[in-house]
């Protein structure tokens, strides 16, 4: 199968993907003869297919999320779930955290590789998209049909009635018990991307209760050491059974929740493209892995790989 015309490799300075000139940070960025080439390996193999995608920190790194285990990060022990519902000091250090976090994180923008996806989507080139990411940049930049797998930051759930809340609405309450807290912390360093602000002096912080029975809130996503929701993980399945090739973009897959469906698709024979900067865990699944940027990455897909309109033709009704 032909794919759609692509610039010469020594054309590009000038190459006109959308994206490119957008962003500050990718605007000085050009992919080398060699990057090319490569890319134009993963549109020979991916040409013609419904994809599935996974996503993880690695994509939001340009939207200025740092991503934790990426290869230049600093480590960090996220708090796991029975911390946090067993320990009251760590718990008010954790919503304090996520009080500035949050504030942080809700003015993040996509970056072109979440409007590359969108513009796949819009295509018809995806059979779904699975984001281990908790930034909702994806919905933001116009994707669909998306599974939060982890959850979003943007909701909070109580553990006791399971109500579910803004986070706007607790950042409400959060305001009015801790006045002036955001003003005396300033600006965060470094924010994680499940909004963990790095505050140290948290022991004053009050947390808010549930509004409906006084229980225990919990930012409504994943934990360590928290199972994702059994229907979640078989719609992210489903769209890995849709699809004809699995697409992986900026994860280390480093947790069993994103490699177990890498190891999915693997099982089916299904083709399994990985854009990850620095090692990751299926790597050894990999049809083809990418040692690059996952926004330029994308970008660059998103231009080339052709439509999959012989497929769409056959199913018209005339
Ligand atoms: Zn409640």
């Amino acid at each position: 199968m032909t794919s759609s015309p692509l610039p010469h490799a020594s054309s590009l300075p000038g190459f006109g993907v959308t994206g490119f000139a957008r962003e500050d940070g990718a605007a000085a960025r050009t992919l080398s003869t060699e990057q090319v080439a490569n890319l134009r390996s993963v549109v020979d193999l991916l040409a013609g297919k419904r994809l599935a995608v996974l996503t993880g920190a690695g994509l939001s790194t340009d939207s200025g999320i740092p991503d934790y285990r990426g290869p230049n990060s600093v480590p960090r022990n996220p708090m796991t779930y029975q911390q946090f519902v067993g320990d009251d000091a760590l718990r008010r250090r954790y919503w304090a955290r996520n009080h500035v976090g949050w504030h942080h994180l809700r003015r993040a923008d996509p970056n072109s590789g979440h409007r590359a996806l969108a513009q796949m989507e819009q295509r018809g080139l995806l059979a779904g998209l699975i984001t281990q990411n908790v930034d909702r940049l994806h919905s933001m930049a116009g994707s669909t049909n998306v599974v939060d797998l982890h959850g979003t930051y943007d909701r909070v759930v109580c553990l006791g009635c399971r109500s579910s809340f803004s986070r706007q609405e607790v950042a409400g309450l959060l305001e009015r018990l801790n006045p002036g807290y955001l003003e005396r912390t300033g600006n965060a360093g470094d924010v994680a991307p499940d909004a963990d602000a790095d505050v140290d002096d948290t022991s004053d912080f009050t947390i808010a209760p549930c509004p409906v029975c006084g229980g225990m809130l919990k930012p409504d996503f994943v934990y360590f050491g928290e199972n994702v929701p059994k229907d979640r993980v078989a719609r992210a399945y489903a769209m890995v059974d849709d699809s004809g090739a699995l697409l992986v973009a900026g994860s280390s897959l480093t947790v069993m929740s994103g490699l177990r469906f890498v190891r999915h698709a693997a099982k089916q024979q299904k083709p399994v493209v990985i854009i990850n900067r620095g090692q990751t865990r299926g790597d050894e699944f990999a049809s083809l892995k990418l040692e690059l940027g996952v926004s330029e990455a994308l970008a660059y897909l998103a231009e080339a790989l052709p439509g999959l309109e012989r497929e769409d033709a056959g199913r018209s009704p005339h």
